[in-house]
């Protein structure tokens, strides 16, 4: 059996009762001036609605039963003061709490961009964007609700049940306790329902979740999906996700509706009893109706607030799911940070030290132990077959993945021992798949470096051999990227990020080759641009042709991440190992 403070989460920080202490500790306590005037409209709304039941004592005996004219007009008037101020009070509560409401979601949905954006890259890699998207739109209108719930609940709900209350104990002591009798088991048998509630809704944003998850693959994947006529999957997919939503959905729907007769039955029964016991009391006692009605008034205007309140948990545990989702999110600190006491990276020429170093992905190892060299200011090639560990150096490099053994330096200073922002800083990066963002084209160059004069922008746009064609756009610089760079071609799209790398002016170059063949006359002008790039920087290029490679002044050969040979062209060719094999295999102009 689960205590009452069990139930309600007292201890436990997953708990109902503590989520509900850090929503309004982290969000609510801006808005303390705001939730007071609130506070004092719903305090308004209870003491009018007490009032409106309490004059019913009036209404009848002075009114109905003594026919004294005078009072007919002072309570007409009274009434309609009662109800003018309650009119008013709802609405300034109703406007007050939507807006702090509205600031609330605004500043949870800031917070969960800005974890999201501090996250290193293997939370990307295990996390799927649907998840993301729930959260960012689900959850923190969850949040929202249960802060409101909690307000009007236990502040407008509760006040008028407690004003009510007094009412009913001052006109009609006995009958009070009759009422009071049949209200506990009500609460009781509802909060039965709640921990299943609970449950369907955990489900219910999983299955969401993957609605969106398949939406977003097809989305990206059309291509594909279309060329293997594979929609028959994803449909298949999508309706077992809708499926689930709407079981879940219609189970939670039928849980909360079952609170409504449990409520309406009792409420039934309790009228019934007053109506016995106060018509006895009324006709065989010759008492005054007045207090009766006021009474009556009173138990029947309770009944909402209560019914309400009676719901409080379902709703609330409900809502929660999503909060607690919310926070899984807020409280997953990247692991990946600046080290206590971290200086700036300082470049003196640029030289790279890999150091016995050991990285593996989740799982699957990726370097097993890697040592290599780049000299400053030179050009070193990493050949390898896919899989050998490439990419995952450059990754290393940026500082995206920490690994898990080994060290990185760059001039002498292990680049987990120096800031971040200034490692990233003194590094330019060119890859095969140019990612443009939704803006101009001057936009994604400047993202090069953010303050950036226009001459600069251009300079670098020149250099980079993309001044001409940009120029030729409908709009020049102002020309829009349009999402992910479909306006563009794969070579166009490469001279953009050649500019891009030529405004940043690190120190450091990485280069992906593209694998992708372009047309001759691209070719020739991505390479003069990447060679005037690659000028007095020290450069690591993943090659995949013959001419880089050849040009290169030093070769690293990796196999299942280790360098297993390096030199030069004609050594290594000479040598007659792994690295001829290659590019006897590999090259795309050998
Ligand atoms: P290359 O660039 O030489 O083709 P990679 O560095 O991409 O090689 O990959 C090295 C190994 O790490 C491969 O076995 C690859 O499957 C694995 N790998 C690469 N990226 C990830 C990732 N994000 N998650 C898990 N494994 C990965």
């Amino acid at each position: 059996m689960t205590t009452p403070a069990k139930r309600f989460g007292l201890y436990d920080p997953e708990g109902t009762f503590m989520l509900i202490r850090r929503l309004f500790s982290e969000n609510a306590g801006k808005y303390v001036g705001r939730y007071i005037v609130a506070f004092i409209c719903m305090g308004l709304v209870a003491a009018t609605t007490a009032a409106s039941a309490w004059i019913m004592k009036d209404v009848i005996n002075e009114v109905f039963l003594n026919r004294d004219k005078t009072m007919i007009y002072l309570i007409a008037g009274a009434v309609m003061v009662i109800f003018t101020l309650k009119g008013a009070a709802a609405y300034g509560q109703t406007i007050i709490l939507s807006r702090i409401g509205n600031a609330i979601v605004a500043d949870c949905q800031r917070r969960l961009f800005a974890r999201v954006l501090e996250q290193d890259l293997s939370y990307f890699d295990r996390t799927a964007l649907g998840d993301l998207t729930t959260r960012m739109q689900h959850n923190t209108n969850a949040a929202r609700a249960v802060i409101d719930m909690v307000a009007v609940t236990l502040g407008r709900d509760l006040l008028t049940l407690v004003g009510l209350a007094i009412v009913m104990i001052v006109q009609a002591p006995m009958l009070s306790l009759f009422a009071f009798v049949i209200m506990p088991p009500a609460v009781m048998g509802v909060s039965v329902l709640v921990r299943r509630v609970r449950k369907h809704a955990k489900s219910q944003f999983v299955s969401t979740t993957r609605i969106l998850s398949v939406l977003q693959e097809t989305a990206l994947g059309v291509r594909i999906v279309k060329a293997f006529g594979v929609e028959p999957r994803m449909d298949d997919a999508m309706n077992a996700a809708v499926r689930d939503v709407e079981r879940q959905s219609n189970k939670i729907a039928s849980l909360t509706a079952r609170t409504s007769p449990l409520m309406e039955t009792l409420g039934g029964f309790a009228i019934a009893l007053v109506i016995l016991y106060g018509g006895y009391y009324v006709v065989e006692q010759g008492q005054e109706p007045g207090a009766l009605f006021s009474f009556i008034t009173s138990l029947l205007l309770a009944y909402d607030p209560a019914k309400r309140l009676a719901r409080l948990q379902v709703n609330l545990n409900n809502s929660l799911v999503g909060v607690r989702l919310m926070y899984e999110l807020i409280d997953d600190v990247p692991a990946l940070t600046d080290a206590e006491g971290a200086r700036d990276l300082v470049v003196t020429g640029g030289r790279i030290e890999f150091d016995n170093v050991v990285f593996s992905y989740a799982d699957s190892p990726a370097l097993r132990g890697l040592t290599l060299t780049a000299e400053e200011g030179k050009t070193s090639a990493l050949v390898g077959a896919s899989g050998a560990g490439k990419s995952t150096l450059f990754s290393l490099l940026e500082r995206f993945y920490d690994p898990q053994s080994g060290a990185i330096l760059i001039d002498g200073q292990n680049i987990q021992t120096v800031t971040v922002a200034s490692l990233r800083r003194n590094i330019a990066v060119v890859t095969q798949d140019t990612f443009l963002f939704d803006g101009s084209l001057r936009e994604n160059i400047q993202i090069g470096r953010p303050e950036a004069s226009e001459e600069e922008i251009i300079q670098a746009a020149k250099d980079a051999n993309a001044h001409d064609f940009i120029l030729e756009q409908p709009g020049g610089y102002d020309a829009p990227a349009g999402e992910g760079g479909g306006n563009l071609s794969g070579g166009q799209r490469q001279r953009i990020a050649i500019a891009r790398a030529m405004l940043r002016n690190a120190p450091i170059l990485l280069l992906d080759e593209a694998t992708s063949a372009l047309d001759a006359e691209s070719e020739s002008k991505v390479q003069s641009a990447l060679e005037r790039l690659m000028e007095g920087r020290t450069t690591l290029v993943i090659a995949h042709r013959l001419s880089t490679v050849r040009d290169a002044d030093q070769i690293h050969v990796l196999d299942r991440g280790k360098q297993i040979e390096s030199g030069t062209h004609a050594s290594l060719y000479a040598a007659d190992g792994t690295y001829r094999r290659l590019c006897e295999l590999q090259f795309q102009d050998g």
